[in-house]
């Protein structure tokens, strides 16, 4: 399994004495990554399949860093130009967590995020192939990512 990932931008948790807590994760699971060829050789659904389980696995090792309960819902931050299938990644993930104590009933909650791109020429916006203002190709700086960006956990008292 290629795990592409930045290390961490982990903002802690949030929560009470006890019940929902909300774990502020800003984890990238899958970026526009040069070291990993073999994703790219793999079928379509494999790529999907990684991602899925990339972010179960996310889960869940949060959810054992809090000692939570359980999971009740990932969101993640699916870029729109990643390739990627986010309902067929919903799909998997749910069959993921299905199977696993803690995160089973977990839902996953995405967001597309749009690209953003900026020119040499100092234009900032959505175009991906053409710069509008001078015709060159503008450089994608947001839009390619896949990010768990929040991860909410039940933990009961002890
Ligand atoms: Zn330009």
């Amino acid at each position: 399994m290629v795990y592409c990932s930045n290390a961490s931008d982990y903002n802690g948790i949030r929560q009470g004495a006890a019940g929902p807590a909300e774990v502020d994760y800003h984890q990238g699971i899958s970026r526009d990554c040069p070291n990993s060829p073999s994703l790219q050789k793999q079928g379509k659904t494999m790529h999907e399949f990684g991602i899925a389980y990339d972010i179960f696995m996310t889960a869940r090792k949060a959810a054992q860093d809090h000692h939570a309960d359980s999971v009740t819902k990932v969101s993640v931050a699916i870029g729109e130009v990643s390739m990627v299938n986010p309902e067929q990644v919903e799909f998997l993930f749910g069959t993921l967590a299905e199977d696993d104590p803690v995160l089973k009933g977990a839902v996953l909650d995405y967001t597309v995020v749009p690209p953003e791109t900026r020119c040499i020429c100092g234009y900032e916006g959505a175009e991906k192939f053409v710069c509008p203002r001078c015709g060159a190709l503008p450089e994608l700086v947001r839009g390619r990512e896949i990010m768990v960006t929040n991860i909410e956990i039940e933990v009961h008292e002890p």
